[in-house]
């Protein structure tokens, strides 16, 4: 037999090789192999099973990683489609649907030693051992009892002994002590179950057309597009009890910052009954963990698969549902080659595997927006709350006016302040939100303007109060902050801008007796900080919880009936199209966060632009009059759904070579496009500098990314580029810094 291969570093080259005989059959298009090349032996990919090559010579594989292939075949094909449609090498695709910790099969299974009873041991002969050594004794009666091999320590713990007691019955011929693979699991807990809710009309009508998706191989993907907390999960929850119920696999992906212990309980506590059959994927795991979920995904064991973005290549078989909720988020794009969007690899996935697919939102995206009103997905939608609950209450307050009213600047307005003090004195939970981190965004001198600046990044740096120093949030320079403006030594360099640090401040300062917590990526470094915070934010020993976009999305708490957005006007002045609609997206998925219980609920957003359209539609719960005017924007400009983008990114530590290499790409690329294709010059990135490089972008604008795809192939296939400038193309940009 010779086989085709791709090795996983020889810039896409093919080889040819010969299996010996002693592997038998086991070796098969996406067998994961090692392979002599010259004097190296490489890891490949088998690609293609051959009859005969033409080549001389052929040497032998040299060993083979799994019994199983490890990619199958499908997945392989997707992998290709992605190198091609996404413009990068083929190996690189395929590496990606191989999480690292399998890859190179360096991680192997967590072996421990089991021991169990050798032979049945008649009274007599236990009463004998009594006797002599009552400690073996007890060993092995509590082992007899068990009934089944168990971990030896957990054995030892259980009768009271050391483990060696195990060690001396074993050379007795009385105990075997073996080692075994013992998964590890992540989530080792039992969970209660949890029982199906009783649907109400709205739900039925979309489990129904989950359902019809399910038994028809060519149903078109499905958008729910649902308001927050009108049920969307118990529809998830529903199709993936029907799709194993039907001998099929499902697959969820939620973004990685809605992963949270309490998302993944959920599932876990509905599907109590087959704890064992979901697995877990998302990025906090071990190496060892990761490998033995994705183990037990590949053979067949797990039946369910709950993850975050790259999950979408979990190698489960026989898929019946692919579910993708929040498929608005930003996070489902990857941000390296190949820089895939896993909502879009999803609807791909699905077609191709006769898979349904279900996309929920309460905010749908704009692409997947359109894609309903045209037909190319089924609109489904939960327009109401479950029970009927009541939409929360919207008020805007200006800042322009509240900050010259208010002792404590534009933090904490006077009608907020009011708010969380009812709050407080009903016994009632609030959630203060900062798109930010840090304590102040950057510092600011008021008497001359200067700003402290990454010196790699062209960025403002972040100023962290605990560490007295200045951060950079793109490189992670840091350094101690200045007690006077570096400039003009003034020493009222004050720190303009707020963070959550300086937010939580402001809250202690005005209430002094109130439980605060904070949560972000900086107060949440410990590994439980962030369940226990949530915790006892559940269980009501927290008033106030300030946070940043970790708690913006997923959360249910019944008790939160005020979420004060501090400053919307964060991250809409971004040079991006897309600004607007992630404004809107965010204050709409943070509002969802108040009045989940009994209890209306209140949002309050501070802003200093209080009529921008993304606030006062988020303020009325517009969605389509957002989408309306947000799409009518998006046709004048021909920016996406209604024409297609490609972004190249050139950076090198050389300016000149940078900027040199990104206008001949504009120029040869300008030469060679074709009618209707819009090429742009090549500039400076708006992130123009970061870790040292020096960034500048060519952007293409046309009918389809294919096309685009396809002149970026060629054109810089035939343009050599200097050995220090580095090319990223991003097809279908979702940031364009
Ligand atoms: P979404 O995912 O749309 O934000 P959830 O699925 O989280 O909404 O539902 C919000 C809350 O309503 C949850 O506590 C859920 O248990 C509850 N819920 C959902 N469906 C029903 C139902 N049919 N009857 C009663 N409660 C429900
Ligand atoms: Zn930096």
């Amino acid at each position: 037999m010779i086989v085709r291969v791709l090795p996983d570093q020889a810039a896409g080259r093919l080889l040819d090789y010969r299996v010996p005989e002693c592997f038998g059959d086991a070796v098969a298009v996406g067998s994961r192999v090692k392979v002599p090349v010259r004097t190296r032996v490489l890891t490949a990919t088998v690609v293609e099973v051959l009859d005969y090559s033409e080549v001389r010579g052929l040497r032998d594989i040299a060993e083979l990683l799994d019994e199983k292939p490890m990619i199958r075949p499908a997945l392989l094909d997707l992998a290709r489609w992605m190198a091609d449609y996404y413009c990068c090498p083929v190996e690189t695709a395929i590496c990606s649907v191989l999480p690292v910790a399998v890859r190179d099969g360096k991680v192997s299974e967590k072996r421990r030693n089991m021991v169990r009873v050798a032979r049945e041991i008649p009274e007599d002969e236990l009463a004998a051992l009594e006797k002599r050594a009552p400690r073996q004794a007890d060993a092995l009666r509590a082992l007899i009892e068990a009934g089944e091999p168990v971990l030896v320590s957990e054995a030892a713990a259980e009768a009271g002994v050391a483990e060696g007691v195990f060690r001396i019955l074993e050379k007795r011929g009385l105990v075997v002590i073996e080692s075994a693979v013992v998964a590890r699991d992540p989530y080792a807990e039992k969970f209660l179950s949890s029982a199906n809710l009783v649907l109400n009309a709205e739900q039925e009508v979309a489990l129904q057309a989950v359902e019809e998706a399910m038994a028809d191989p060519a149903a078109k993907p499905i958008l729910l597009f649902g308001v927050t907390g009108s049920g969307k999960t118990e529809i998830y929850l529903r199709a993936i009890r029907k799709a194993v119920e039907d001998g099929r696999t499902a697959l969820v992906l939620v973004p990685e910052i809605a992963l949270t212990p309490q998302t993944v309980e959920r599932f876990k506590s509905r599907f109590a009954d087959m704890q064992e059959k979901i697995a877990v994927l998302h990025s906090h795991l071990s190496d060892g963990e990761r490998h033995d979920e994705w183990h037990k995904i590949h053979s067949g064991a797990a039946r369910i698969v709950i993850g975050a973005r790259s999950s979408i290549f979990a190698p489960l078989e026989n898929l019946g549902i692919i579910i993708v909720d929040e498929e608005h988020e930003n996070s489902y794009k990857q941000d390296e080659a190949p820089r895939y969007h896993a909502r879009d690899m999803a609807v791909l996935r699905g077609h191709r595997e006769q898979a349904a697919v279900l996309l929920g939102s309460a905010t749908p995206c704009l692409e997947s927006w359109h894609n309903a009103q045209s037909g190319k997905y089924r609109l489904v939608r939960l327009d109401n709350r479950v029970d009927d609950r009541r939409m929360p209450v919207v008020r805007v307050v200006d800042l322009r006016q509240a900050a010259r009213r208010s002792p404590e600047g534009g933090i904490l307005s006077l009608p907020l302040k009011e708010a969380i003090e009812g709050r407080i004195a009903k016994g009632e939970q609030t959630i203060l939100f900062l798109n930010r981190r840090g304590f102040s965004t950057s510092m600011l001198c008021e008497a001359c303007g200067h700003v402290c600046t990454c010196p790699d990044c062209s960025v403002s740096l972040t100023f962290h109060r605990a560490a007295e120093r200045m951060c950079c949030h793109i490189c992670g320079h840091s350094s101690r902050a200045p007690k006077v403006c570096p400039k003009c030594k003034d020493p009222g360099i004050r720190h303009s801008g707020v963070g959550t640090q300086k937010v939580e401040e402001a809250v202690k300062k005005i209430f002094p007796k109130a439980r605060i917590a904070r949560m972000d990526a900086d107060s949440m470094t410990r590994k439980d900080a962030y369940r226990e915070t949530l915790g006892a934010f559940k269980e009501g020993k927290i008033d106030i919880l300030v946070g940043t976009q970790m708690i913006a999305k997923g959360l249910h708490f019944p008790n939160v009936t005020l979420v004060g957005i501090v400053n919307a006007d964060l991250g809409l002045h971004m040079p991006d199209f897309r600004a607007g609609e992630r404004t809107f997206q965010l204050l709409t998925q943070v509002s969802g966060r108040a009045g989940r219980g009994e209890m209306e609920g209140e949002v309050l957003v501070q802003t200093f632009t209080p009529f921008s359209p993304s606030i006062q539609f988020a303020r009325h719960h517009d969605y389509e009059g957002f989408m309306d005017q947000e799409m009518e924007f998006r046709r004048q400009f021909g920016y996406p759904p209604f024409g297609r983008m490609v972004m190249i990114t050139l950076r090198g530590t050389m300016l000149e070579r940078a900027q040199f290499s990104a206008e001949t790409l504009s120029r040869k690329l300008k030469a060679a496009a074709p009618a209707g294709v819009v090429i742009g010059d090549g500039v400076p990135a708006p992130l123009e500098k970061a870790k040292t490089y020096f960034r500048f972008q060519v952007s293409l604008r046309g009918p389809s990314s294919v096309q685009l795809a396809r002149l970026v192939r060629t054109t810089l296939d035939s343009l050599p580029m200097p050995e220090d400038v580095f090319v990223a193309v991003d097809v279908d940009p979702l940031h364009l810094l």
